[in-house]
């Protein structure tokens, strides 16, 4: 028996990078998967046809996951084409990184609007189905500088330390419902996200990561996998780096 056997999962922001390795990895795993992204684009397409090659049942719709109107929408449309949802991954995130001093009021609205209020979209749209069944993963992809902070990144930072406050009060909120919310904080992940830095920021975090490299997006989703699956029955309202040692 697979570990996610016969489960529906929904990824927000799933079409590249960490969202994708979760799909397919947690597909492979035996998991049905309504995934999200901006667009039904050309990554969107090839994800859809991967899973499906998988042997489950996978599909990828366009939806905003910071729009409420568009949340709410999207889960009943899950619903209706899947029946449930068991487990939850609020994946979709965006940087627009710039010191304090140069920072506008737009960047710091977007980051916060992306990577925050999808958080509360989601899970308020999926709650519904999940208090009616009585059991739920709610996995929150934070960050290694929402737990510590970073010189240019006050906007993300904040973002990501906010979504580490709403899944501990979440995992109070619903753990009397056998509803379990938790946070992954990756440290420097190699994708497309990452990959925008130049070659000589790179080394430098290298550098200052005891294990000497970038982590992978398979890397992330193999501890996602352990979140969304019985194996972490009793674990619930924590947040779990996935860092290299870089923070600890
Ligand atoms: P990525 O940029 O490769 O992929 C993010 C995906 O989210 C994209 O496909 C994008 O289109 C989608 N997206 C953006 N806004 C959206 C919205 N409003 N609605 C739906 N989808 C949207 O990023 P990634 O590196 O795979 O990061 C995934 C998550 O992990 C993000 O939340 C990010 O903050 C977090 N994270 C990444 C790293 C890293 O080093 N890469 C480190 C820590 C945390």
């Amino acid at each position: 028996m697979k570990l996610l056997e016969g489960k529906t999962a929904v990824i927000t922001g799933a079409s590249r990078g960490i969202g994708r390795a979760m799909a397919i990895f947690f597909a492979q795993n035996g998991a049905n998967l309504a995934c999200t992204d901006l667009a039904y684009d050309e990554h969107a397409q090839s994800l859809e046809k991967e899973l499906v090659a998988l042997g489950v049942k996978g599909k990828v719709y366009a939806s905003d996951a910071s729009d409420f109107a568009s949340c709410e929408k999207l889960v009943d449309q899950v619903v209706s084409d899947f029946g449930t949802i068991d487990i939850l991954v609020n994946n979709a995130g965006i940087t627009r990184d710039q010191l304090l001093m140069r920072m506008t009021e737009d960047q710091w609205d977007l980051v916060i609007k992306v990577n925050l209020k999808s958080v509360f979209t989601m899970t308020k749209a999926v709650q519904k189905v999940m208090l009616k069944h009585k059991s739920g993963s709610i996995i929150n992809m934070s960050s290694v500088v929402g737990v510590g902070g970073n010189a240019g990144q006050a906007n993300y930072s904040a973002s990501k330390a906010g979504m580490i406050g709403f899944t501990k009060s979440i995992a109070k909120e619903l753990g009397s419902r056998n509803i379990r919310s938790n946070a992954i904080a990756p440290g420097f992940i190699i994708t497309d996200m990452t990959g925008q830095l130049p070659e000589d920021v790179v080394q430098g975090w290298y550098e200052k990561i005891p294990l000497r490299r970038g982590g992978t997006a398979e890397e992330v989703a193999k501890v996602a996998l352990f979140l969304a699956s019985d194996l972490s029955s009793y674990v619930s309202g924590q947040v779990i780096s996935v860092c290299g040692a870089m923070q600890t």
